[in-house]
């Protein structure tokens, strides 16, 4: 009820065909005002309708994407080890081709680089006769950013958030261990620590500007904040060093998390003329130890990062 199709075609529909116009019908306006993100493609997957959480979860206005392939390089899903959906096993291309509905938990490409945590459902579209003619594709945010938005108030008061990133700043973060430190003291409530420092910054600030390398510290921060545990705690340490604090883990713990962030960061990019630009992060991760100080907390860690520099970079050393 909601397809209609156009004799006077839009922009990109296949050759001699007719395009699909959604526009919702007489829901419109409650899909245009969804909480959730929701999304339509026609059979070729030419996106044809989106809405405006799907504006404001993904930083893409419907403009910009109205009449582009979802197959192509705008929004690029992937799965929470990096593998890329949008060419081979993508939700909703398998759902096109099965008409059965599916859920996945995927990680999309936000406009200003970071990698947003998503719910996604996909169901068929289907017109009278029963035959698929595109999909559906709804999705919720799932990234950790309320509770941060609070956070970033009270740093500010404290004069302990850094502006560039609206990460906590170094002193913001030694404040922060040493509260840990009480809460595994008193409660036995473990934590580690990643130290975290982007590859090769020198040379991508030389070759790009320093104003790039800015967008690339803040779209890094985001992808590193919205994709932590709601508890942990991300914050830069200096320059193109972050620290985070994770929260009751152990090694096998911390290492599953600081290389889902790794992988993440590796995975986010930013378009800029037509270039994506990726950078790397080198990290060292270490769980808490009875009886030690902040000192050796992390001296162990940054030992561990330089263990992963010298082994090539864009990987995690736990120890
Ligand atoms: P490595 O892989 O060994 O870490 O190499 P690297 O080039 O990242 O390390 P190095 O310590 O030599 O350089 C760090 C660079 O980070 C130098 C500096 O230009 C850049 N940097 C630090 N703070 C900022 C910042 O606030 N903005 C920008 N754009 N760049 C920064
Ligand atoms: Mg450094
Ligand atoms: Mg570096």
């Amino acid at each position: 009820m909601f397809i209609q199709h156009d004799q006077h075609s839009r922009e990109s529909a296949g050759k001699g065909e007719r395009a699909m116009q959604f526009d919702g019908g007489s829901y419109g306006r409650v899909l245009e005002n969804l909480h959730d993100g929701l999304y339509v493609v026609d059979k070729e997957r030419i996106i044809r309708y989106w809405n405006k959480a799907a504006e404001r979860i993904s930083g893409f206005r419907a403009a910009e994407v109205l009449g582009t392939s979802c197959a192509d390089s705008i929004l690029t899903h992937v799965d929470g080890s990096g593998r890329s959906l949008c060419r081979g096993m993508c939700p909703l291309a398998m759902t096109m081709a099965d008409g059965k509905d599916r859920e996945a938990e995927v990680y999309l490409h936000h406009k200003a680089g970071h990698r947003v945590p998503v719910s996604v459902r996909t169901s068929p579209l289907t017109d009278e006769d029963g035959r698929v003619i595109g999909g559906i594709e709804l999705f919720a945010d799932l990234s950790n950013q309320r509770a941060s938005e609070q956070r970033i108030k009270e740093l500010e008061e404290m004069a302990l958030l850094d502006h560039l990133t609206r990460l906590a700043n170094r002193r913001g973060m030694e404040k922060e261990m040493l509260v840990r430190f009480e809460e595994q003291k008193r409660f036995g409530v473990p934590f580690g620590v990643l130290f975290m420092d982007i590859d090769h910054f020198k040379q991508f600030n030389d070759t790009y500007g320093h104003d790039v390398g800015d967008r690339v510290l803040q779209f890094v921060s985001e992808t590193l904040v919205k994709n932590a545990r709601p508890f942990d705690v991300i914050g830069r340490w200096g320059g193109e060093e972050f620290l985070g604090i994770i929260r009751n883990v152990r090694l096998r713990q911390l290492e599953n998390i600081g290389n889902r962030l790794r992988v993440l960061v590796e995975h986010s990019y930013l378009r800029i003329a037509q270039e994506d630009l990726h950078v790397t992060l080198s990290m060292g991760g270490t769980p808490t130890r009875s009886d030690e100080s902040l000192e050796t907390l992390l001296k162990r860690a940054d030992t561990l990062l330089y263990q992963s520099k010298r082994g090539g970079r864009n990987r995690l050393t736990v120890g």
